[in-house]
């Protein structure tokens, strides 16, 4: 099976990732995703569910739901066309923990040396990039696009502060034009909206609506995911469903 669920853009646009948990999906992520394929001028970029992350606690819903609530993310509708962003689940087949260096290194292995892997991440990930299995040798392998978001401020760490000064490039545009080894920090309009403040929400038996596509509001539902219980979502949400 093609861990890519459609056809791969044209050879030399870089490869433009977005890694998580996406326990669930929510509307930062989504608006974070779209901002950057414009911002950078790509077609496609490909959302990519972790299976076992490394360096965190452990998803609260399964790999297959995790993918499942993306796709209905991501679906294209007739109103709306293509939202040019791909699920890429690659990691999800693999029943180990999901290190980025050896995403990347099977991407490589896929596309060769020369094309742009951009690996985008929110700031609070990119700081906690020092305790990441093998994580000198990712930026040999792509380039990191850093997005800002709300509450959180780059580390002071030592390491992150030679790695910027190292590796900072001149622009966004500038991570198109070689294979890996650049890091930007992008600004994108602020949404504070988390996947733990939403499973909050659902276990308390608050509507996190709006928050998240509505379908994939109703898979959670459906699924009964979070601790999603009907008689627990109390009747003042359960009003406004
Ligand atoms: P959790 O609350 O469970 O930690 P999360 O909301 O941070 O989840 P993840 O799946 O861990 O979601 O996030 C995937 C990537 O998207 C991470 O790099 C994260 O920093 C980034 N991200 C998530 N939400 C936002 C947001 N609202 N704005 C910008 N980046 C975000």
């Amino acid at each position: 099976m093609r861990p890519v669920d459609q056809k791969a853009s044209v050879p030399a646009s870089p490869v433009v990732l977005l890694g998580g948990t996406f326990d669930p999906i929510h509307s930062g992520h989504l608006r974070a995703a779209l901002e950057i394929r414009e911002r950078l001028g790509v077609e496609e970029l490909r959302l990519l569910p972790c299976h076992i992350p490394g360096h965190r606690n452990q998803p609260d819903s399964h790999a297959q739901h995790r993918v499942n609530m993306i796709r209905l993310a991501i679906e294209c509708d007739s109103q709306n066309g293509k939202t040019g962003l791909i699920v890429d689940t690659r990691e999800c087949e693999q029943h180990h923990i999901s290190y980025t260096v050896n995403t990347l290194l099977s991407l490589r292995e896929e596309i060769g040396q020369r094309r742009p892997i951009i690996v985008t991440l929110g700031m609070d990930s990119f700081n906690s990039l020092p305790q990441w299995h093998r994580w000198e040798e990712i930026l040999t392998l792509g380039h990191l696009l850093v997005l800002q978001r709300p509450g959180t401020e780059l580390s002071q760490n030592a390491v992150i502060r030679e790695l910027l000064q190292q590796h900072l490039s001149e622009s966004l545009k500038e991570l198109k034009e070689t294979a890996s080894g650049g890091i930007w920090i992008e600004e994108i309009p602020p949404l504070s909206i988390s996947a733990t403040n939403i499973r909050q929400q659902v276990a308390k038996g608050h509507s996190p609506r709006y928050l998240l596509p509505d379908a994939v509001w109703s898979y959670i539902k459906v699924q009964q995911l979070y601790g999603y219980q009907t008689q627990t979502l109390s009747t003042k949400s359960r009003n406004t469903e």
